[in-house]
């Protein structure tokens, strides 16, 4: 389509005012990202799980999809749609400087045009029911506020699809023809600048930061050097950090399934992402001002459960987690936190080694009082008693019911004589001090007793033995009970019937270690077991993790309250958990719950019920 000299300098200075006006505000989200903080443990290798994560995520929109079946397909479409009109576009900008890039009347050309042509059809229709979506039906998770930006840039792509179609009806050559295409020109100039200057930013950068992310679900990175306390201050804040709060496409997934923000807490994830975006924008990466002031909250920080709901659900791979026990460190660390039940539970920790504060003779007493046998390096497993094995009335008789089954099986297992908290409430308090000298301990404790493989009941204990002790040098085989007895499921003896079981997928489990099948697997040996409405990766917390168990009240509905409603109302006459934490977050809510409360039973006291003593 030739144009006319008028027509080319038009063209020129209306899409050269348009990158321009893209760069003034990308280019500063591009400097604030490079100049952040390098990110010390990140490593680019090994780069086939990176690969694997951009196709999934980005290329196939496999989260969206599986999140939000309806709306995830509308969006991928648009996704798909814009990869399929790159070329037509950069041909479009082309014929405005007179070049022709894509011939009319070529097969290959015309083949591939109509294949856009289904594309902008399915882009249309999709854009049109993501507008209806957002502003007729209004979800609660999209925000209160009605942005009126995505408005204008549905209604861009919709007209942009719509006059690539027209193309079809209308001849270049007519007045209609040229009309349409200096709309579509029209529509891309505006939509150019607003793509960086509204959420739409995460079009240029979600795969950026689908790619970089850290390896490691929940990750926690490590402080380096002395002067590092954590996310204090905006010098604090990372490059992939800085990236993924720019990349945060204000979907709401993370905030749908937030149990602290469903429960009336003041936490709600999506805006601790946008809180360190407002941050980044307002003071930059350099800043000394702190990030827990005016754009974010330690009320906020401090009753996150780290469940890691959030971080499960988010098309773009922002990882919650690391942020918010950054902010919690960056407060803990320089002493800034104040909370009475916070000292007590570093205090208990620090002087008894476990968050409740009991004395160590207690354990003493419990081994003893059981013959329980204690390790001497011998022995197929090294059991690992945990706090709640150790000193909660229900946590013992998970472990017992645990040991009945072991010696049943033949299996011999040795308690250690000492064993201090793993840390796992400190680490995820923000403690790294107090979170250091009790992995250090235990380490010194399990080294001289010449441990091999370890059998925890508490996935909390198992995720920070595994993981989390690896910055102190440590590596010890650890396996989850459920995991041992599912292994060991057919030399079980049947368990009495117990009619319906609900299980309830632990956070530190599922989500953390990505194990579903094994503790339904022995649940299923005392009866039919069920999923309640939110199961596997969708679980609801208890409300016991990241050391909220210790913090006292909550504001708010209890966390634990709401999920043993959903637990209760399934009907079934077993709830069944595989965590001490969860255990007893249950006991404490069905009574709030219903007068008749279903049995609550740990899986190892289910495979335990048909041996006979
Ligand atoms: S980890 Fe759980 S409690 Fe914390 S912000 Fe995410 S969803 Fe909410
Ligand atoms: S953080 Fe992720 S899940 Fe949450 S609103 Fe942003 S993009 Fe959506």
């Amino acid at each position: 389509m030739p144009l006319s000299w008028f027509e080319i300098v038009l063209f020129l200075v209306l899409m050269t005012s348009s990158a321009w006006m893209f760069w003034s505000r990308f280019g500063p989200v591009v400097r604030t990202i490079r100049a952040a903080k390098p990110d010390a443990d990140f490593v680019l290798d090994p780069i086939g799980p990176r690969v694997r994560a951009f196709v999934q995520e980005v290329l196939l929109q496999a989260v969206v999809i599986r999140e939000r079946p309806l709306p995830g397909i509308a969006h991928a479409f648009v996704f798909w749609g814009f990869c399929a009109f790159v070329l037509v576009t950069i041909a479009h900008c082309a014929q405005g400087v007179g070049l022709e890039l894509l011939p009319r009347g070529n097969v290959a050309v015309e083949t591939y045009r109509m294949l856009v042509a289904l594309f902008a059809v399915a882009v249309a229709v999709s854009i049109a029911g993501l507008f209806i979506r957002r502003f007729l039906v209004r979800p609660k998770w999209l925000g209160e506020k009605v942005s009126k930006e995505s408005g204008v840039i549905a209604l861009l792509i919709f007209v942009l699809m719509v006059t690539y179609l027209a193309s079809y009806a209308f001849d270049e050559a007519t007045m209609a023809g040229r009309l349409n295409w200096w709309a579509h020109t029209l529509a891309l100039a505006i939509f150019l600048p607003l793509i960086p200057h509204t959420k739409h930013l995460h079009l240029v950068l979600s795969p950026a930061a689908v790619f970089f992310k850290r390896d490691g679900f929940s990750k926690i990175p490590p402080l380096v050097g002395d002067e590092d306390f954590g996310l204090d201050t905006g010098k604090d804040v990372t490059r992939i950090v800085a990236l993924q709060a720019y990349s945060c496409v204000e979907c709401g997934r993370c905030t749908e399934h937030c149990p602290a923000h469903n429960t009336g807490k003041v936490l709600n994830p999506k805006e601790i992402v946008l809180g360190v975006r407002r941050y980044l924008s307002e003071f930059g990466t350099g800043a000394s001002e702190p990030l827990l002031s005016k754009h974010l909250s330690d009320e906020a920080a401090f009753q996150c459960t780290t469940c890691g709901a959030c971080e499960s659900q988010c098309p773009v791979g922002i990882q919650h987690l690391p942020i918010i026990i950054g902010l919690r460190r960056g407060a803990v660390n320089t002493g800034k936190w104040e909370d009475d039940h916070g000292t007590k539970l570093f205090l208990n920790l620090e002087r008894s080694g476990n968050p409740m504060g009991f004395s160590t003779a207690e354990r003493q007493k419990f081994i003893e009082k059981n013959e329980l046998p204690l390790y001497d390096g011998t022995q197929n497993y090294c059991l690992w008693l945990g706090c709640m094995g150790a000193y909660d009335p229900q946590g013992r008789e998970i472990i017992l019911a645990l040991a009945r089954v072991l010696r049943r099986l033949g299996v011999t297992f040795g308690v250690l004589r000492k064993e201090r908290c793993t840390g796992d409430s400190a680490r995820r308090l923000g403690n790294d001090l107090l979170f250091q000298q009790l992995a250090e301990v235990n380490l010194e404790q399990l080294r001289q007793s010449k441990v091999g493989r370890m059998l925890s009941i508490c996935p909390h204990c198992v995720r920070t033995i595994r993981e989390d002790w690896k910055e102190s040098g440590a590596s010890f085989e650890v396996e989850h009970h459920s995991v041992f007895l599912a292994r060991m499921a057919s030399r079980l003896p049947s368990a009495p019937a117990n009619g319906r079981i609900v299980f309830h997928d632990p956070c530190y489990l599922g989500r953390y270690q990505g194990v579903y099948d094994e503790p339904r697997l022995v649940t299923a040996r005392g009866g039919e077991v069920l999923d309640p409405p939110r199961a596997r990766s969708r679980s609801r917390c208890c409300g016991a993790g990241g050391g909220l168990a210790f913090l006292g009240e909550e504001k708010g509905k209890r966390v634990n309250v709401d999920r043993a409603e959903e637990l209760v109302a399934t009907g079934a006459q077993v709830i069944a958990a595989a965590c001490p934490f969860c255990h007893t977050m249950f006991r404490d809510a069905l009574a709030q719950v219903t007068q008749t409360p279903p049995k609550l039973l740990d899986i190892a006291q289910i495979a335990a019920a048909g041996i006979q003593e």
